[in-house]
């Protein structure tokens, strides 16, 4: 790994810019404001990392200077980072702010990245974007992250069937081929399933199968239905279209009522709360409706074995969100291409 002299003193003046700024969180005398010594301090991870594979790393930083020139309708503000890669789904924990401002996240395009209040941002779908934070008192005064969304690259396709690290998916996005049939529940998901019943009624709580393994022909029935019931659109909120549903897995399975009415009953509850032990996730999360495609379904499981779902639940606890998305974690999407 190579550093050069260069990017140390171009670190370490930022370092100290940065800690000037902090500490005595004031904004910086208008001399230091000049978009070089701004793009220096704002540039430097991505210059540091650059370095080590990279040693073109001065036109890099000659680059990041013009672009900040260019982009530079804020300033006054230094961020912990000025670029950065998100996937479809994930979530960047915000960048640093080393100036007392107060904080007004914006994005260029909430097609592509939304920025919450505090500045984490999230991709939505591919392209680029910037993200800005400016001062709510003085509106010129702030910093940009330019942002460039990307698919997952844990993507695999197998006879026409979606994996996303190792994990079969059937959602809007990736659906499943028309003669995929397993013919009922998987024998794992059917054992996993069988202990869920058993913990339950352990604890006094009573989980019985309503619907498991649906056919790409039986789902085609079902859809269709709804579709002259209800109209398309509406369909589409709470059916999957023939060979987008997951329950053509053979490791869905819907349990007891299946309907609003068994949302926040004991066994809604309890199935939330412990799924994850047995193997499952809850698949429609309550509040998720945007990336999963799907309303609230509290009585929708999924099975992807007890690592994963363990996994999964070490992760939403991480990300201190009970109501993780299987599209959040593996950083995919869901909705009719
Ligand atoms: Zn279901």
């Amino acid at each position: 790994m190579k550093i050069s002299k260069t990017t140390i003193f171009a670190a370490a003046a930022a370092l100290v810019f940065a800690l000037s700024a902090a500490s005595c969180g004031k904004e910086v005398p208008q001399t230091q404001q000049s978009s070089e010594s701004f793009s220096v301090a704002g540039g430097t991870v991505e210059n540091t990392e650059a370095t080590a594979t990279d040693e073109a790393e001065s036109a890099e930083t000659t680059e990041a200077a013009t672009e900040a020139e260019e982009s530079g309708k804020l300033s006054g503000v230094t961020l912990s980072y000025s670029e950065a890669e998100v996937n479809i789904g994930q979530t960047l924990t915000y960048p640093y702010v080393y100036d007392t401002i107060d904080e007004v996240w914006s994005s260029s395009d909430e097609e592509i990245a939304t920025v919450d209040s505090v500045g984490n941002i999230t991709g939505k779908s591919e392209g680029k974007c910037i993200i800005s934070v400016a001062d709510k008192n003085e509106p010129t005064k702030g910093a940009e992250v330019k942002v460039t969304v990307k698919k997952s690259t844990g993507v695999e396709e197998t006879n026409g069937i979606t994996y996303v690290n190792g994990i079969m998916i059937a959602n809007k996005s990736y659906p499943l081929p028309q003669d995929y049939n397993p013919g009922g529940l998987t024998a794992e998901t059917n054992a996993a399933f069988q202990e869920l019943v058993d913990g339950a009624a352990k604890d006094g709580i009573n989980i019985y199968l309503s619907s498991g393994f649906r056919s790409y022909d039986l789902q085609s029935q079902i859809y269709n239905n709804y579709v002259n019931a209800y109209g398309q659109s509406t369909a589409d909120t709470f059916s999957a279209r023939p060979g987008y549903s997951e329950h053509q897995t053979g490791m869905a399975i819907d349990v007891n009522i299946i309907d609003d009415s068994f949302t926040g009953t004991p066994e809604a509850i309890w199935l939330e709360a412990h799924c994850n032990e047995y193997g499952f996730i809850l698949r429609y999360p309550f509040g998720k409706q945007d990336i999963t495609g799907y309303k609230y379904e509290p009585w929708h499981i999924r099975y992807i074995g007890k690592e994963n779902a363990e996994a999964f639940r070490k992760e939403a606890d991480k990300r201190n969100d009970v109501n993780l998305t299987l599209e959040e974690y593996l950083e995919i999407d869901s909705y009719y291409h």
